[in-house]
């Protein structure tokens, strides 16, 4: 499976200020000596070198992430419709897609009026939520005079399942799982018989997290892949206690705690710079080394980037 970030940022969209890119680039002409731009070779190295938040940015849109097997083409997964949704709908462009929302606030359902691909009449669009009333929430954001055209006439064949059961596609298996968050939300497992990927953002994660029973067990069991809600620094998850969001720390604990190989920290703060952002990535390894679990790979979701598993 391939799996692909569309939008990374919680809450709201976040996109850099002038400020920002002013100091990037003043950054990089502190830093460059003559040597640097010798030749290609040269450049290319200098541009290496510098941190990631110099040469780089995590990403302005809200959470949407898309998951595509190579066995079934004409088919794409996508958890959730953030703002990110628009940039998908530009890029990838499948016949059917499947859309799982983890609920429905409205980071995770803003990109939905910009989806392109919903307006196209050739495309049909499986919707998925534990919410009774998801068709009526995701039409109401498009309603006069919130928005110009109805989610009614986009034009595509729209197609709303509330979930009550794993789904199946083929190899392909959805299950869901609610989590802690306000309103309610759930995680998503993602299984092709060869990987698994865990969708579980927008999670406040408390000791109920770690306990084991029968289906918490069978849930958690061999996941390769972990997209986890790491959106705040210890110290500020006491301040925003019940809304809904974790720490980078408990982010490893969880992973650490049902053996996880690999967690990407998501849903990041859009108060956040980039450098904060790349600096909990590395306190979370850190931590890690605390906890004597080097085993697990800990990396940032980053607008734009692709994982193959
Ligand atoms: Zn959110
Ligand atoms: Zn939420």
């Amino acid at each position: 499976m391939r799996i692909d970030f569309w939008g990374v940022r919680g809450s709201l969209p976040a996109p850099l200020k002038p400020s920002d890119i002013q100091n990037k680039i003043k950054f990089v002409i502190q830093q460059i000596q003559m040597s640097d731009l010798e030749n290609d070779e040269s450049k290319r190295r200098f541009l290496e070198q510098l941190p990631p938040w110099i040469f780089g940015s995590v990403g302005a849109n809200t959470s949407c992430v898309s998951i595509y097997f190579p066995e079934y083409p004409n088919v794409l997964f996508v958890f959730d419709a953030g703002s990110g949704i628009r940039e998908l709908g530009l890029t990838i462009k499948v016949p059917h897609y499947h859309l799982f929302l983890s609920h429905l606030h409205w980071d995770h359902i803003m990109g939905f009026p910009f989806f392109g691909p919903a307006y196209n009449p050739n495309v049909t669009i499986d919707m998925y939520s534990f919410n009774k009333d998801f068709a009526s929430v995701l039409s109401m954001q498009m309603k006069p005079p919130y928005f110009p055209t109805r989610m009614e006439t986009m034009g595509s064949q729209q197609r709303f399942h509330i979930l009550t059961e794993v789904i199946k596609f083929g190899r392909v298996t959805v299950d869901y799982r609610y989590i802690n968050h306000p309103n309610g939300a759930c995680s998503y497992r993602i299984d092709d018989g060869k990987h698994c990927c865990l969708y579980i953002t927008d999670i406040e994660i408390t000791a109920a997290a770690f306990v084991r029973d029968g289906e918490s067990e069978a849930f958690y069991q061999n996941i390769d892949l972990a997209i986890i809600d790491s959106q705040y620094t210890p110290l500020e998850m006491f301040s925003k206690a019940t809304w809904g969001h974790s720490s980078f720390n408990l982010a490893v604990d969880f992973a650490a705690y049902w053996s996880i190989k690999h967690i990407v920290l998501f849903h990041h703060d859009p108060t956040y710079d980039d450098q904060k952002i790349f600096n909990i990535v590395q306190a979370a390894r850190r931590y890690q080394e605390l906890l004597e679990r080097k085993d697990i790979t800990i990396q940032l979701a980053i607008e734009g980037t692709s994982i193959d598993l």
